[in-house]
């Protein structure tokens, strides 16, 4: 049994690169002043640039990497509905209106996403199909369907439960124990999500430029100094949409720095399937994420031809072959039928949690806004509160939000350096294995 598990073509990137290659740096000249100045080319960056642009002011979108480099192109794709939080939890945490109020935004968002596209006219490869969430014990299970019933209180939401005796007709595997079905959930190839939003936003009038790092901010609001790798630039705003790379510049975003923590998730892509055993692990087409706090994801790819699987173990520490591995083999223990198969890309992105597990959205004591922390959600997310920010800084209204300036927890033990991640993974890992009530949350 010595056939390797990777495909000929394996490569350690991005399946979504495939369609829409990455690496563009940009080396137009740099304006020596603008109105604002975005840090960081992912979805929230380009989603506040593209409301500022649009109101007429001048907007320049750095980043450091390529352009879109972070998450926004290594996601798994999903666009889902709710926030990664019971709402029992959250009502513990603000009391009932409030949390009502930004669980019901969680909603919002998503359905902002899917008009958002539809009226740019944007191709991001949607399939439309609904989620199983798929409960990991018999526990979990009723933890699913207790959090539904919960949210389903308060907000009208489409879902139903799936008992063990019936997943077959959506999973092609016997080792959960049934699943709650949201029939509001769907999945976009991210990188081309993103590639429409980088022409939108140069199109209004804005510049995108990858290769050049914000290496420090002075001032204050209505006067930055912006140090960068490629000179100084001036600039009355600064929005921050850094999140799971907050840390990769150390004195350009203190702020950030010490508050969201990146937190590692990892993804292999089969190479294509017969349409035989596509139906069989995937009769019914849909995404699916497990209960686990450790949790797992699976989804097909916009063709229906392949399966793109992940974890966010950062346990799962190693080299990239070991790590395909060991997604390789919880995929295979997943839906036994797709051994034999192989691999044929891995890759990894960052993830940006606060300490709270909340998005936060606001502008901090030095005038700097900031859009981030949006855990493992910032397709729609990122989408909503980018514009929300960038509305509040083109101050032409419908930036409101439950979300704006919520107090944003730091830690003194964390300086950017995410130490205790597989500490916390282990930690999880137990409870997954021992406790198994998972992550009792709907979204
Ligand atoms: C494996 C994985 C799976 C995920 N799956 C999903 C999913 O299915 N659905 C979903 O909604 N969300 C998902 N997420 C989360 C989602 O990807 C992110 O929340 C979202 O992409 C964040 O977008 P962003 O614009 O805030 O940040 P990013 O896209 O991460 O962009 C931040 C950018 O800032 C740049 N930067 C940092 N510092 C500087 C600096 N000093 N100067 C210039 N540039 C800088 C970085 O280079 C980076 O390009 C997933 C994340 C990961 C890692």
């Amino acid at each position: 049994m010595s056939r390797t598990i990777f495909s000929d073509d394996f490569l350690v990137q991005p399946l979504w690169w495939d369609d829409v290659p990455r690496g563009e740096t940009t080396a137009s000249d740099l304006p020596d002043s603008v109105d604002v100045l975005i840090v960081g080319s992912g979805f929230a960056g380009l989603n506040a640039g593209l409301v500022t642009a649009r109101a007429g002011m001048k907007t320049l979108v750095l980043d450091r990497g390529a352009i879109g480099e972070g998450a926004s192109t290594r996601l798994v794709g999903y666009i889902g509905r709710f926030l990664h939080y019971s709402i029992a939890r959250l009502i513990e945490m603000f009391g009932e209106e409030q949390a009502v109020a930004m669980y019901r935004e969680g909603g919002e968002a998503h359905f902002h996403f899917l008009d958002f596209v539809k009226s740019e006219g944007f191709d991001v490869g949607m399939l439309y199909r609904g989620r199983f969430s798929a409960a990991h014990t018999p526990q979990a299970y009723e933890a699913l369907e207790e959090n539904a019933r919960n949210v389903s209180r308060y907000i009208p939401f489409r879902y139903e439960m799936c008992p063990r005796s019936r997943q077959r007709e959506h999973i092609g595997t016997d080792i959960y124990h049934g699943g709650l079905i949201l029939h509001e959930h769907g999945t976009v190839q991210p990188a081309k999500y993103h590639q429409c939003l980088v022409d939108a936003v140069r199109s209004a009038g804005a510049q995108v430029v990858g290769g050049n790092a914000v290496r420090h901010i002075r001032g204050r609001r209505g006067a930055f100094e912006v140090t960068t790798a490629r000179g100084v630039i001036k600039t009355r705003e600064v929005i921050a949409c850094t999140n799971g790379y907050s840390n990769q510049e150390r004195h350009a975003l203190p702020y950030l720095r010490k508050r969201v923590i990146p937190v590692p998730g990892y993804q292999i892509a089969t190479e294509p399937l017969a349409p035989e055993l596509m139906k069989t692990v995937k009769p019914s087409g849909k995404a699916v994420y497990d209960s686990k706090i450790n949790l797992n994801w699976d989804r097909p790819t916009p063709d229906d031809r392949a399966i793109v699987f992940g974890g966010r173990s950062g346990t799962l520490e190693g080299r990239p072959h070991d790590k395909a591995k060991q997604l390789y083999d919880i995929m295979t223990t997943t839906y036994p039928d797709l051994r034999g198969v192989r691999i044929r890309r891995y890759w990894q992105g960052f993830m940006g949690f606060g300490f709270d597990k909340l998005t936060h959205v606001g502008c901090n004591e030095h005038g700097i806004h900031y859009a981030t922390s949006f855990s493992a959600s910032g397709l729609p997310l990122g989408t909503y509160f980018g514009q929300k920010v960038g509305r509040r800084v083109a101050d032409i209204g419908g930036g409101d939000t439950s979300f704006w300036n919520l107090r944003f927890p730091a830690n003194p033990l964390f300086n950017g350096r995410p130490w205790f991640v597989p500490l916390l993974a282990a930690f999880y890992d137990f409870q997954d294995r021992f406790i198994g009530q998972g992550n009792k949350k709907t979204g």
